[in-house]
Parts: structure tokens; sequence; C-alpha cells
């Protein structure tokens, strides 16, 4: 069996045992045996290995977890971009433009979007991936966006539950009951989660509801788009079913905050809701963030996640959320850093990633910086130098 020895390491962030809480340790060492963390410690009592990676003394970080991903689309909607940047607000009807560019393309042509999104994420650290259906909206095509997206990640979500097609604009009910019926049967063998968008103008609360159950009947997770443009059901929604994960959370309630904080104190981190923050829609649209200091604050765990898509969030750098969260959402670099990598990994309800402790996959990104705090300190500078997935050097 082949190892590998990362050494030379100037501030290894474990988000494990160390300092503060990223579990820092200096001057260190981490051995990968089987694409697995085999040994972390001092690199002074570095083990031998076949093969040595001299990190030059700079930073390691686990590799982002973006918990939160549209990757399966055709088109772009750069001018809705522009139309919005001069004044107009984002209603979330976009969705559909970008619905009848996704049915009229190819597999090819989704698949290629899919991977040269997916290599770009890689190239700035991230290292898991979720990707979501929901441009497809018919059987046929939800099944095959997710036959596509497993192809790349096995953190693959349903979301025939994006908007109601034009198709059904009138009949709202039949919709739901095609979500449930065969288009969760045919997009079920290729997923791992259940996604609702819980927002005025896409499902109320009932129909979120119902097609969430029928997901979690099926055998999926669920998570949910909640509370993005507005007050709204959709957090309590998601505690109420156990989800994962509620995304968006800008526009909360006490009772909301409240909800999730409950949700904390539950078992441990496998029965908790983390709340999933998605700076960069805000950056987008031009809209107020979410108050990550209030959510901290009262004991939730929150993860950051790009959104990736073509309408509200165009951006596959989890660097750019980093710096965003910092700057704009009330959270020191340190808890930035811990939501995009051990946050997004609770989103996920994996303990296999997000962390660089003994047992962990060896998935991990050497900076081009001395210290974490340089992703937040030289926004928009590519500090990736280099990322290992699995313990193979891409
Ligand atoms: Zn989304």
């Amino acid at each position: 069996m082949s190892s590998l020895l990362v050494d030379n390491i100037g501030e290894l962030v474990t988000n494990g045992v160390g300092e503060g809480p990223l579990g820092i340790r200096r001057r260190a060492a981490v051995l990968i045996e089987a694409g697995r963390m085999a040994w972390v410690g001092p690199a002074a009592y570095a083990p031998a290995a076949d093969r040595r990676i001299d990190a030059g003394g700079a930073a390691v970080l686990p590799g982002f977890v973006d918990s939160h991903a549209h990757l399966v689309f055709a088109g772009d909607r750069a001018a809705e971009f522009a139309a919005r940047m001069a004044g107009e607000r984002y209603t979330g009807g976009g969705i559909r433009t970008t619905v009848g560019a996704t049915r009229a393309a190819s597999d090819d042509d989704l698949r290629a979007t899919v991977r040269r999104l997916r290599g770009e994420a890689l190239r700035q650290g991230t290292t898991t991936m979720e990707i979501k259906s929901g441009y497809g909206l018919t059987v046929a095509d939800e099944a095959r966006s997710l036959r596509i997206a497993a192809e790349t990640s096995t953190e693959t979500t349903f979301l025939g539950a994006h908007v109601v097609p034009a198709e059904y604009a009138d009949r709202p009910d039949d919709y739901v009951g095609l979500v449930c019926g065969p288009m969760l049967a045919a997009a079920a063998p290729h997923a791992k989660w259940i996604d609702v968008f819980c927002e005025r103008g896409a499902f109320d609360v009932d129909h979120a509801r119902a097609i969430l159950a029928c997901g979690q009947a099926a055998g999926l997770g669920v998570r949910v788009h909640a509370n993005q443009l507005g007050p709204g059901p959709g957090v309590q929604l998601g505690v109420e079913l156990g989800a994962a994960s509620v995304d968006h959370c800008t526009h909360l309630s006490d009772d909301d905050v409240a909800a999730l904080a409950g949700t904390a104190s539950d078992d441990g981190p496998g029965t908790r809701t983390v709340a999933t923050l998605l700076p960069g829609a805000e950056f987008s649209t031009r809209s107020p963030y979410p108050d990550a200091r209030r959510l901290l604050d009262a004991g939730v765990t929150v993860a950051l996640a790009t959104d990736c898509n073509p309408g509200t969030s165009y951006t596959s750098s989890m660097p750019f959320c980093v710096a965003l969260a910092v700057r704009e959402m009330g959270m020191t670099p340190a808890e930035a850093v811990w939501a995009a990598t051990a946050g997004g990994a609770r989103a996920l309800r994996r303990d296999d990633v997000g962390v660089l402790t003994a047992g962990a996959r060896a998935d991990l990104v050497v900076l081009d910086a001395p210290s974490y705090l340089h992703l937040a300190y030289r926004p928009g500078v590519p500090l990736i130098r280099q990322v290992l997935l699995n313990g193979v050097p891409q």
C-alpha cells in the first residue's frame, strides 16, 4: 500500500482536536494511506512514506464541502443579472427560462456543464459538492438530470419541486401529484436527498410538506430552500421533518432561530438541522445578507455553500463565499472556514469529510498562504495551490 506524507505544514486546520474552534496544529504533517488520513502529528515526528509533498510552511485545510449547488442546466442568464443590477427585482420567475433551455439540451451538453463547473470548483478547493436537479421538471428530464449528477457526486438531490412549470401553472395540485408519483419513482434511484423551494411564488407549506414526506417515504433525506425572499414557514417545516439542512435562512423570525437552536441540543450532530447560508445569492441579487451572527449566537450549526446556479449565484467559489460571510454576515474568519468545511459536512450528515483527523477522507487543500485567515483577508485571489482528493493530487 503506497503512502503519501504531506510535510512541513505551517498551519493545519483539522476541525478536530487542536487550538481554537478550527483545531489548529502548527508545524504539522499528515500521512495518507488508501485515500484516508492515517496519521496527523508534529512534522518533527513524521513517519516515513513512499512519497512526500513539501507544503513549504503553508496552511493546509480540509477541502471545502459545498452542500448546495444546481449544476445540471443549460444556457446562462447574464442578461437577467444585468437587468437586476440596473434595478429590477428578483422574483424567482427566471428559473423557467433555464427550464426551457435545459429540456432542449442534449445529455452530452448537460454533462459537459456539470463537469466544467465541478472542475472549476475543484480548482478552488471544493472536494465534496452536492448537485441538485430542478431544471427539468418532467419525469424524464428530472431523471436524466439526476443520472448525470450521479456520475460526478454521491450527494445528489431531487428538486422536482423547484417551481411549478408553466404547463401546470393553473393546476399546482396536479404538479405536486406528479412530483410525488412518477417523478419521484424515476428520480429516487439516482438521488440521496429531496428538496423543495418553499417560498411565495414556488411551493406553499402544505405542498412542500406533502412532497418532502413522499421523499422521506422513498428513503431520501430532507433539505429545504427556505426563507430566502421573505419570512415564511419553510425553516420550521424543515425542523419538523428532521431536515439535514434548511438553506438560505435570510428572513428569520425569533421562532425560526429558536427552532433551529432547539435541534442543536438533541442527540448529537446526526439529528441537527443545519442553517446553510448562501451569500452568493444575496450578492448576485443585491439583497440583504442573512444574519449569521444571530444564528451562531443562538447556538445554531451554520454551513456556507455557493448555491451555484445560472440565475442567482453563478459562482462555484467557496473562498468567495467565505470572504462574503466574514465581510457581510458577521462571521469571524474561523467561523466562516469551519462553516465551509465541517459545517457543509454536517449539512450533508457526513463525518468523513470536512475534517482532517485520523480515519477521515484525505480531501485537503494546500494554500498559497501561511494561514486560513488569508481566504477572507485576500478576497478574489487564487490561493489554492494544490488539492488532494481521496489522497490523490489533482
Ligand atoms: Zn438553491
